[in-house]
């Protein structure tokens, strides 16, 4: 993997060097200007990555080699075989590993405020539950739960044990997206008429049938909807400011054999009033990866928009803005951002309340493809 093995020094010179200081905040979701790569505070807190798969191990490991207000303590695997390799490369003392079976006594772990759930979908209600329950700051991936109901019980758990509850929203804490989302506000084109937001990718042909992934069985939360389609989805409401009213969708599946019980591909429409539209779609069979927004006097759009690095975004009068860091920069950002969010004890940018609503459409999105193409009138 790339970056493991590289000093943390080497990569504060290496962020420097391009740019990526620049795209650390100061203050939880603000400054796109800010001073050149700190020391790590000494309050900085302690996080622990429970599920040390792709996600924990390419992206958010060395994501935390960057933040200042955060740092790798602990970890939480199913695979002891994973262990030795971790703390070696990550210095993680034997009393902050962690096997799921024995994930509670983390409790009574001082070096550890928040965990950072990057397992299977099915697991981060029971693992959110147990987070907070011993008394940690939630962090959890994207898709937040399985549906809407599970993401009401994740807020309730963390609300009633007093922790916070942070989404992985990686992109709502990146400056070109926070650019969208500015222009959502200020409308600089004129009212936005239309969006269009798809993202997906082409995978696993090569898959045995009989030992697939957990993206593709449904009692995990696979398909490309939850996986892809709530970039695509979160992007509509971010790039409009505005909550879907009504929602078709209808699914399309070209390898029967992979995909029973979870989608290839989801075209779906968010209705949001007043007659804008976002047309939306997501798929493991296709690559894409754009996003526009037409207005009253113009367009604006960004692809790729949700890639690690390499955002590129155009407007329709010639202005062009692109990434200011690479890999991991977004992973880290995010993770300094909630960091502060609990040193400061203010809400965190993209608390569980936003992944909630995006469960509330993507329950809808499902319910509208299983329908037949039903519409469903978001409440
Ligand atoms: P992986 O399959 O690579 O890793 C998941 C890890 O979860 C496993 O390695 C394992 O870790 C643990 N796990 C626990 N139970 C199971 C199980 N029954 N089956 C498989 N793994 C299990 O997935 P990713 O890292 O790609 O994704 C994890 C989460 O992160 C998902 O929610 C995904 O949507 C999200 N994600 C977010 C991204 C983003 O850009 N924000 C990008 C990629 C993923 P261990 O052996 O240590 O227990």
């Amino acid at each position: 993997m790339q970056l493991q093995g590289i000093t943390r020094r080497h990569l504060l010179a290496a962020m420097a060097g391009a740019g990526l200081g620049a795209a650390l905040p100061v203050r939880a979701g603000t400054s796109t200007q800010s001073p050149p790569p700190a020391p790590r505070r000494q309050d900085s807190i302690g996080v622990a990555l429970v599920g040390l798969g792709y996600y924990a191990s390419h992206l958010l490991a060395p994501g935390l080699q960057l933040t200042r207000n955060c740092h790798l303590a602990g970890i939480v695997t199913s695979s002891p075989e994973k262990v030795p390799a971790w703390q070696e490369r990550h210095g993680i003392p034997d009393r902050n590993v962690y096997d799921y079976d024995g994930f509670d006594r983390i409790a009574d772990n001082p070096d550890i405020q928040a965990v950072y759930i990057a397992t299977p979908n099915d697991l981060h209600l029971p693992l959110t539950r147990r987070a907070a329950a011993a008394g940690k700051h939630v962090w959890c991936e994207k898709p937040m739960a399985m549906n809407a109901a599970e993401g009401e019980a994740m807020i309730e758990a963390c609300r009633r044990n007093k922790v916070q509850l942070a989404i992985g929203y990686r992109l709502q804490h990146e400056s070109n997206t926070r650019r969208l989302m500015a222009m959502a506000r200020d409308k600089p084109y004129g009212k936005i008429l239309k969006v269009r937001a798809d993202a997906g990718f082409h995978a696993y042909d090569d898959v045995d049938p009989a030992a697939k992934p957990w993206r593709l069985l449904p009692q995990h939360g696979g398909g490309a909807m939850y996986d892809m389609g709530v970039y695509a989805l979160n992007a509509a409401r971010y790039t409009t400011a505005q909550e879907p009213v009504a929602v078709t969708a209808r699914q399309e599946i070209h390898r029967p054999h992979l995909f029973e019980g979870v989608d290839e591909t989801m075209y779906f429409t968010l209705e949001f009033g007043d007659g804008l539209v976002a047309e939306c779609a997501t798929s493991f069979g296709k690559e894409m990866n754009t996003l526009r927004i037409d207005c009253e006097r113009g367009w604006y759009e960004m692809a790729p928009f949700q890639t690690y690095d390499g955002l590129k975004g155009r407007t329709s009068d010639g202005q062009v803005f692109t990434d200011t860091g690479v890999s991991p920069y977004q992973q880290a950002r995010q993770m300094d951002d909630d960091a502060l969010a609990i040193l400061q004890g203010t809400a965190p940018l993209v608390p569980g309340e936003e992944g909630l609503r995006d469960m509330r459409v993507l329950d809808a999105v499902y319910a509208s493809a299983r329908g037949g193409g039903r519409r469903i009138v978001l409440a």
